[in-house]
């Protein structure tokens, strides 16, 4: 059962920059005012506070948010006010429990229910991203503790996660939690399957645990030769509901999976994963294509790492990731590896998040629910690529993106305007797809009426989609104007 000092303790080895003093506070409030109350599963209530501000804490998040992620739950359930606890711990902390409790009372039923959900979440992250957070530390906890519940509702709650709260994880880039919402859901939306992958993977792999460890002194010791300094190793299996997912692609064929098992390396600059990697290959034999270099080809969503699959016994592969602390970081902790704070203590973000404001700003805008869910498969539940301006800038985008995309995304003119573009100095076509890495220089005419309305068959994105349709209709109009002038 977690406790206070676990909290703490967790504050202390994540080094966050958190008075414990006001966080032990907060728990004597979150505490006094769920006194009596109990969880379903019969164990007090304020367990579950703990264990969400405890999630929180590993997760980087800010003291304003820990402090709330203890007193989370105090002003639906308690006697206690949304103004005590503004009092107690400011508005900051009020303003972000206020977001949570606004969330919480909407429940998943049917597809109306789904969007409505979707589109109150963006509206939460959009007036503070910390907000989603809460929530899916939250979620974790009660998900870890689903057993207790009813099996309706136990349903409802995890369908609802990995339809929802798991897509968000991902493209906020916080894959690790992404896995665990994901794996906690499987077990409870398909049983069977669960237990079948699981037994599978123990079968395949009796010996896991001690293949991970040995390999772990064997890399360590091989590095160490070679003076390549080792800043985190560990070992880790595959998360089952993309196992189970990559089964589906593969027959169901296990022995096709390589990656069940791998290996992480954290060494300190990118110089050092080849050199490693270098290392690791002429120690063991390399299993043939599966050598992939994200650091120089990022993955769509941006992930960075080099991968590479080894035999470390006849016939037995081993996955061996190698990257450096800051990928790593991005990896684990996604956009909360990103933030910066600004001298008032309080999160400062970057342009990274912009997309979470248009999606707030459409949904006032689109009433048609079914439209504004489409806009969301194309925007959000897509992977993204980064692609390059002249000058360097990097502009994110749903994966198939054009030039279209990409020049409307700069500016409704330049899209307007544009003739044709070069990619990475090469004259392409309008339609091109983009891929992450390229960079897009687009030609544009200064006397082109306006757009084509043809581009709406391969554009990617809602922006362009809207001022295409904005800027034709104008342009027809304007046609008759003209006409009717003569
Ligand atoms: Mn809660």
């Amino acid at each position: 059962m977690p406790t206070i000092q676990d909290l703490i303790k967790t504050i202390n080895q994540e080094k966050l920059k958190v008075d414990t003093d006001l966080v032990k506070l907060a728990f004597e409030f979150a505490q006094e005012a769920h006194l009596g109350q109990k969880r379903k599963s019969g164990e007090p209530y304020i367990n579950h506070p703990i264990d969400t501000a405890i999630t929180l804490a590993k997760y980087h998040l800010d003291q304003d948010t820990i402090i709330a992620g203890l007193v989370h739950d105090v002003p639906e359930d308690t006697k206690k006010t949304l103004k005590d606890i503004e009092k107690e711990f400011g508005p900051n902390v009020a303003g972000l429990v206020e977001g949570i409790t606004k969330l919480g009372k909407l429940k998943y039923r049917g597809i109306e229910r789904y969007i409505e959900n979707l589109r109150k979440m963006f509206v939460a992250m959009a007036a503070d991203i910390r907000v989603i957070f809460i929530k899916f530390a939250d979620r974790l906890h009660n998900l870890k503790t689903l057993e207790s519940l009813e099996p309706r509702k136990r349903e409802r709650i995890a369908r609802e996660t990995l339809e929802i709260y798991a897509p968000i994880a991902n493209r906020l880039g916080i894959w690790q939690l992404k896995g665990k919402l994901e794996d906690l859901s499987f077990k409870y939306l398909y049983p069977k399957e669960y237990e079948s992958i699981k037994e599978a993977i123990d079968k395949h792999f009796k010996n896991r645990e001690k293949v991970l460890s040995d390999m772990c002194v064997k890399v360590k010791s091989e590095l160490k030769k070679e003076k390549i300094q080792i800043m985190e190793i560990s070992g880790r299996t595959k998360d089952l509901w993309s196992m189970h997912q990559k089964l589906q692609k593969h027959n169901n064929e296990l022995q096709r999976i390589h990656d069940i098992i791998a290996l992480r390396v954290v060494v300190p600059t990118i110089a050092d994963c080849y050199r490693a990697l270098g290392i690791v290959h002429n120690k063991w034999r390399p299993m043939p294509n599966r050598f992939k270099d994200y650091i120089a080809q990022p993955k769509p969503n941006g992930y960075q790492s080099l991968h590479t699959t080894i035999f470390y016994e006849h016939g037995k592969t081993i996955e061996i990731q190698i990257r450096t602390k800051a990928m790593h970081e991005d990896a684990e902790f996604g956009i909360a590896a990103h933030w910066n704070y600004d001298e008032r203590g309080s999160i400062q973000f970057d342009r990274e998040l912009e997309w979470v404001k248009d999606l707030s700003k459409w949904q006032q805008e689109i009433a048609d629910s079914t439209q504004y869910l489409d806009s969301l498969k194309i925007d959000v539940f897509q992977d993204r690529i980064f692609v390059f301006t002249p000058k360097g800038d990097v502009i994110d985008l749903p994966e198939d993106s054009t030039p279209v995309d990409f020049a409307y995304h700069i500016h409704t003119e330049i899209g307007d305007k544009a003739t044709g573009a070069r990619i990475n100095n090469q004259l392409s076509s309008l339609s091109t797809p983009l891929r992450s890495g390229d960079m897009v220089e687009m030609i544009t005419e200064k006397n082109r009426k306006g757009p084509n309305r043809d581009w709406l068959k391969f554009v990617k994105t809602r922006a362009a989609r809207d001022k295409i349709k904005q800027n034709t209709k104008r342009g027809l109009w304007e046609a008759i104007k003209d006409f009717k002038g003569k």
